[in-house]
C-alpha cells in the first residue's frame, strides 16, 4: 500500500527522535511491502526564523497532501519572549484547531523490563495499561477572552476555561467505545466541586454511560486522581479528561513507565474501533514530550516515544495492525535485553545513544 506522510521535526530533540522514527518506518515498509513517502515541513521556532510563521503556507500545502502526520515538537528559549507576536507552540496548537484533532490518545504502558526503571515501587506497577484521552481542542487552551492587559496599577491576564455540550460529548463518546475494546473501565476527570465546566462534564459523562451499560463509569476529582495514579496506577484502564488536566496528568503518568521519552501519541478526529475504514482523516501523531533544550544537541534523547507514534500512526491512520505490533514487540525485545537510552538506565548500567537505539530497534525489525 501507498502512504504520504508529512514529517514536521520541528525543534530541540524533535529532529533528532524523528530520524529514528523515519528510520523505522522505512524498514517497516521494506519488511510488510508498504510505500511511505514522506514530505519534510517546518513547524515552530524554526519556521519562525525562517519564515516569520510558526506554521507557514509551504506546510499547510505537504499537510493537504499527506495521510498522516507524524510531528516532533516546538519551542525553546529562543522563542520564549513573553511579549513575542508569534510562538512556536502556535503552529501545533493551529494544526490541532484547524484539523479538529479533538482527541489525543496517551497510551501509558509500563514495559516489563523497565519495572525496575520507575521512581514508583515495582508492585504498584504490575499490569499498569492506561489510556488517557485528552480532549485537544478546546477548554483553557483555546477559550476565549485569552489576553493580557496593562491597568494604571499592574498588569492583568485571563485565560479561560469554556466548554460546550458538542465538545465534551465527543470526547466522552471516545472513552467509552475505546474501554468497550479493553477493560471496559471509564474514569472520568473534571473538577466538579469548584468548576462549573466540571459540573456539565459530569452531568454529560453520567446521561452517556447510560448508552454504555457494560462500561464501568467512575468520576473523580483531578487532584484525587492526580494521586491515585501513583498511589494505585493499575486500577485505571481508560481516563477521560479536559485538555489541560489530561497535559498534566499523563506528564505524571510517564513517570510510571520509566520516563516522559517512552510515551507516544495520536491525535484524531475520531476513532475507528473496527479497524474496517483503513484511512481516517489526516490525523498527527507525537510523543507527549516537549523539546527537551536541557539534551538537544548532545544525541542522549530517548526516541522510543516518537518510534512508538509510528505505531500508533500505523495502527489508526493505516489499519497496519500487525505492523504496529511488531514495532511493540521489538521494543520490548531490545529493552529486555538492557539496552537504553540515558533517562531509563539502571546505576551503573552504560546507556546508548538516540541514533543507536533508532538502529537497534530497525535492525532487529528487519530479522
Ligand atoms: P520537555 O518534555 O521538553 O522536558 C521535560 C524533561 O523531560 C526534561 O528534563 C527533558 O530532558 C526530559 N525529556 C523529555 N523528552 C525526553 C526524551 N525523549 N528523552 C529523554 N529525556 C526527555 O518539557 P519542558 O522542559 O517543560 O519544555 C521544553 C520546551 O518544549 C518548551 O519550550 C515547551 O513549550 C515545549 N513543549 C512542546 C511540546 C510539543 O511540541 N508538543 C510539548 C511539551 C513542551
Amino acid at each position: 500500500m501507498d502512504f504520504k506522510i508529512a514529517i514536521l521535526p520541528g525543534d530541540g530533540i524533535g529532529p533528532e527522535v524523528i530520524s529514528e522514527a523515519v528510520k523505522v518506518l522505512k524498514v517497516i515498509g521494506k519488511k510488510f511491502g508498504h510505500s511511505f513517502h514522506l514530505i519534510y515541513g517546518d513547524i515552530g521556532g524554526g519556521a519562525i526564523d525562517k519564515y516569520s510563521n510558526p506554521i507557514p503556507e509551504e506546510t499547510l500545502t505537504t499537510i493537504d497532501n499527506s495521510d498522516a502526520i507524524l510531528f516532533g515538537a516546538v519551542g525553546g528559549p529562543k522563542w520564549d519572549d513573553p511579549e513575542a507576536k508569534s510562538r512556536p507552540e502556535d503552529g501545533i496548537l493551529f494544526l490541532r484547531k484547524s484539523l479538529d484533532l479533538f482527541a489525543n490518545l496517551r497510551p501509558i504502558k509500563v514495559f516489563k523490563s523497565l519495572i525496575d526503571t520507575s521512581p514508583i515501587k515495582s508492585e504498584l506497577l504490575n499490569g499498569v495499561d492506561i489510556i488517557v484521552v485528552r480532549e485537544l481542542t478546546g477548554g483553557l487552551y483555546f477559550g476565549s477572552p485569552k489576553k493580557r492587559w496593562i491597568t494604571s496599577e499592574e498588569r492583568n491576564a485571563v485565560d479561560t476555561l469554556i466548554y460546550s455540550e458538542y465538545e465534551i460529548k465527543r470526547i466522552l463518546k471516545i472513552g467509552f467505545e475505546l474501554a468497550l475494546t479493553r477493560d471496559k473501565k471509564l474514569a472520568s476527570i473534571d473538577k466538579a466541586n469548584v468548576l462549573e465546566t466540571g459540573r456539565l462534564w459530569r452531568q454529560i459523562a453520567s446521561e452517556i454511560s447510560k448508552d454504555y451499560p457494560g462500561v464501568e463509569l467512575e468520576h473523580i476529582l483531578v487532584d484525587n486522581a492526580s494521586m491515585q495514579l501513583i498511589q494505585n496506577p493499575s486500577k485505571f484502564d481508560v481516563i477521560v479528561s479536559e485538555n489541560t488536566f489530561g497535559d498534566i496528568l499523563t506528564d505524571e503518568a510517564s513517570v510510571l513507565s520509566g520516563s516522559m521519552g517512552m510515551i507516544p501519541s495520536a491525535s484524531l478526529s475520531f476513532l475507528n474501533t473496527d479497524n474496517k475504514s483503513k484511512k481516517i482523516k489526516t490525523s498527527l501523531y507525537e510523543p507527549i514530550h516537549g523539546t527537551a533544550p536541557d539534551i538537544a544537541g548532545k544525541g542522549i534523547a530517548n526516541p522510543i516515544g516518537m518510534i512508538l507514534s509510528v505505531a500508533l500512526m500505523l495502527n489508526y491512520s493505516f489499519g497496519l495492525q500487525k505492523e504496529s505490533q511488531e514495532i511493540y514487540k521489538t521494543i520490548e525485545t531490545i529493552l529486555s535485553l538492557g539496552y537504553r537510552t540515558k533517562d531509563i538506565v539502571l546505576k551503573g548500567e552504560k546507556p546508548i545513544s538516540t541514533t543507536k537505539m533508532g538502529d537497534l530497534i530497525s535492525d532487529f525489525l528487519i530479522q
